[in-house]
């Protein structure tokens, strides 16, 4: 097997990752849980060429940049060194995303590479396997291995064998995520860096890490007894503690805009006038909502007139990786 195509679908943390145990392992200081999301696709064909001198990497039909070829690189010089082969490679990744939706790509991005790149390699690396691989490049892309509702353990330093599992397929909840796009650009504050500073600087950041395991089991009950008002408390908690630990880093790092104030007033609103809708929010300006199918009609519309929110995108549950050898 010389050439393998994967998918692989984007997710959004309900109990949020930010902080690392380990930098070299990429090793979360603090447990995760995310749902996979249908829609959020990303492609990628992996093909190993003999007669190639150095790695190819083709990312949204553009040559990709050294730095974006230097991570992709690194993954494939582990499926190799696995493989026992020197052969470079041909990657071509396509994000079929809604653009600037502020969606994790490189969660997507990296679980298709080391599905696809793996498979071409004539590597047969199960689910487990490849989360460990893949949450080496990226600690969120370990979750979009699998669909559904799905955990990713705290890594303990110096343990590489971390890696993401299943707590429940997307059938067991219709769960809908609306995604309210408050801007557009790059966000200036990459999620390492962020984290890293916050370890080095916040005052709250030991209280993060110390508290997250419990949000976490907090999360994961919920998502068993399909409880959205649990969930709902536990995930706002999740997200507004980890954004209070990277604000009150030195310098302190903030990701919200005019308008991510503006949505999240409107999901409270809708909260007091008795509709189930909870906010969550990754390192960005962007607020996602998560509620139930019969509510995101209602969620839709008014987000859409939240002050400077210039897109809304509604998004279902989504399955785990498709690899097409
Ligand atoms: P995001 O929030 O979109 O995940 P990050 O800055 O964490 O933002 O990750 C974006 C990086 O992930 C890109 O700069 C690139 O290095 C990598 N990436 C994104 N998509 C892909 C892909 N399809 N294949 C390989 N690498 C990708």
């Amino acid at each position: 097997m010389t050439e393998a195509r994967a998918i692989a679908r984007a997710n959004i943390a309900l109990a949020k990752y930010w902080g690392k145990s380990d930098i070299p392992l990429n090793l979360p200081a603090v447990p995760s849980i995310s749902m996979t999301l249908d829609g959020l696709v990303t492609e990628t064909t992996v093909a190993f060429e003999p007669k190639l001198r150095r790695d190819r990497v083709s990312l949204d039909g553009r040559t990709a940049k050294p730095k974006e070829i230097g991570r992709v690189v690194e993954l494939l010089d582990r499926v190799r060194a696995a493989a026992g082969i020197e052969t470079r490679a041909r990657v071509v990744t396509e994000n079929r995303f809604p653009t600037a939706a502020g969606l994790a790509s490189s969660a997507s991005g990296f679980a298709a590479l080391a599905a696809s790149a793996s498979a071409a390699a004539g590597l047969a690396w199960n689910d487990k396997r490849l989360s460990r691989e893949a949450r080496q490049s990226s600690a969120s892309a370990a979750r979009s291995i699998y669909g559904g509702f799905v955990e990713l353990p705290a890594g303990k330093p110096g343990n590489p064998r971390c890696a993401a599992k299943p707590i429940a397929p997307s059938s067991h909840w219709d769960l809908r995520l609306v995604v309210a796009v408050t801007a557009t650009g790059r966000k200036k504050v990459g999620s390492t860096e962020g984290m890293e500073r916050s370890r080095k600087t916040s005052p709250l950041y030991d209280a993060w890490v110390e508290r997250a395991p419990k949000l976490n089991a907090k999360v994961r009950r919920a998502i068993k007894a399909r409880d959205l008002d649990k969930l709902g408390q536990a995930m706002e908690q999740s997200t507004f503690s980890f954004h209070a630990c990277a604000m009150s880093a030195a310098p302190g790092i903030l990701y919200w805009q005019p308008p991510t104030l503006a949505a999240l007033h409107v999901v409270r609103g809708l909260r007091d006038k008795g509709t189930s809708v909870w906010a969550t929010m990754d390192a960005g300006p962007h607020v996602k909502a998560v509620c139930e199918a019969e509510s995101v009609g209602k969620v839709k519309r008014a987000l859409r007139k939240a002050a400077g929110v210039t897109n809304v995108l509604s998004m279902k549950l989504g399955d785990g990786i498709e690899v097409f050898r």
